[in-house]
């Protein structure tokens, strides 16, 4: 679901509200109900970034010597398609 959530804010952005979390709910998994619950958030883009690529999947900047997301998201590493949980692609960013 998560690489649902960004491919989604990728090409439509995000209008402040749970928009494609609840969309992919209602598509793929209508019994998810936890799922407001466990993305206590206002909108997608803050379901988006609970979750980050792993390092495996990041670039590294050759100038910066820093870490930066590809240009293009990786293929979904592999849930079964109604899950709403993030694939291996993702791990939780750090709580700020
Ligand atoms: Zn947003
Ligand atoms: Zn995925």
């Amino acid at each position: 679901m998560v690489c649902f959530v960004h491919r989604m804010l990728d090409d439509h952005g995000c209008d402040a509200t749970l928009l494609w979390t609840l969309h992919f709910r209602e598509v793929r998994s209508p019994t998810a109900s936890g799922l407001e619950k466990r993305y206590q958030v206002a909108c997608d883009c803050r379901v988006a970034a609970a979750h980050r690529l792993v390092r495996e999947l990041m670039l590294r900047d050759l100038h910066t010597d820093e870490l930066e997301p590809p240009p293009l998201l990786p293929t979904c590493g592999g849930v079964r398609r109604t899950n709403t949980r993030p694939c291996r692609n993702w791990e939780p960013s750090a709580r700020r």
